[in-house]
């Protein structure tokens, strides 16, 4: 299974970039298109209900809407999935979402099975989706205590799991193993992020605390002031990294397409015979 995310263009852009981005993957068959949400908003809740909407209706595919929780009431979590059943959504993601610095929590819900839980009982239709961590949520003590909670999450009620980006499959494999012991038994989709842009790449990994094998930045180094040799290298590592997790039976892949249909074909193009 092959799966995409984009994310709604910034408030200020008009919606309608994002069907060019849209237009832009014809030709590449995602089982599935997951849209990020923002900040919690009411404009990110139309949005990503809006782009959902039109993901099922106008291009047939099916969609998986984000949500987050920590500064969501419950009020607000009603009207946000009630609007995405109604935009034709049949799976959320169900996100804890990151702290944001001067700004108190609903208290509501504190982790995202807390969310999980409140979903699953309210809208059983739904199918629920939850975020892992290959290397280890950036607040977690260890890999080990984190994939406990994660164990907590998925009994809440998560039916597939869609990881962080990671560029070592090592890291993936072993966290396989972590979640196997653990009893974890859900689909876990591998988030594949390929490298485009130098800056982007470090910002990303530095957000996300994913490391940069030596392989990734030896990428980097060569090609930072090329930026087309830099994305073509990007697009090479990305599909031998697809190639490699199906080569190990790994089922599920996620395409972080950062709104980049171009990059997102060519690798399509690369790895569709694996799929
Ligand atoms: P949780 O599962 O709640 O975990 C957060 C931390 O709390 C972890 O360290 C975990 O170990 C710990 N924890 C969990 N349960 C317990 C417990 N019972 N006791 C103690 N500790 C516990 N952010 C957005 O704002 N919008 C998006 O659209 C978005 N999409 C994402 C998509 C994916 C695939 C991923 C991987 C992340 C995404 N994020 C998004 C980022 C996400 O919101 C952050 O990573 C956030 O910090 C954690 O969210 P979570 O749902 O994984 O949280």
């Amino acid at each position: 299974m092959f799966s995409l995310e984009i994310f709604p263009p910034k408030a200020s852009s008009p919606v309608g970039t994002l069907y060019d981005t849209l237009d832009g993957l014809e030709g590449v068959k995602p089982s599935f298109i997951s849209v990020t949400y923002g900040t919690g908003s009411d404009t990110d809740l139309l949005r990503t209900a809006r782009i959902t909407h039109t993901i099922k209706h106008e291009y047939g595919i099916d969609s998986v809407a984000h949500l987050t929780a920590l500064y969501a009431s419950r009020e607000q979590i009603d009207r946000t999935v009630d609007a995405y059943v109604e935009a034709g959504v049949s799976a959320v993601l169900a996100l804890r979402g990151d702290e944001r610095a001067g700004i108190e929590p609903t208290g509501q819900f504190q982790y995202a099975s807390d969310l999980v839980s409140y979903i699953a009982q309210r809208y059983p239709q739904l199918a629920i989706y939850g975020a892992c961590y290959p290397e280890g949520h950036p607040q977690s003590i260890s890999i080990q205590e984190d994939v406990d909670h994660l164990k907590f999450k998925v009994d809440s009620g998560v039916s597939h799991l869609i990881s962080q980006l990671f560029f070592d499959n090592n890291d993936f494999y072993r966290f396989l193993e972590r979640t196997q012991k653990a009893g974890i038994n859900v689909p876990i989709h591998a988030g594949i992020m390929p490298i485009i842009q130098a800056q982007s790449a470090y910002r990303m990994t530095h957000i996300c605390r994913s490391r940069i094998p030596a392989r990734v930045q030896r990428l980097l180094d060569r090609w930072h002031d090329n930026p087309q040799a830099l994305a073509q290298a990007g697009i090479v590592y990305a599909s031998e990294q697809i190639a490699d997790l199906r080569a190990q039976g790994v089922e599920h892949i996620h395409l972080y397409t950062m709104n980049r249909p171009c990059i997102a074909r060519k690798i399509w193009q690369n790895i569709h015979d694996f799929m």
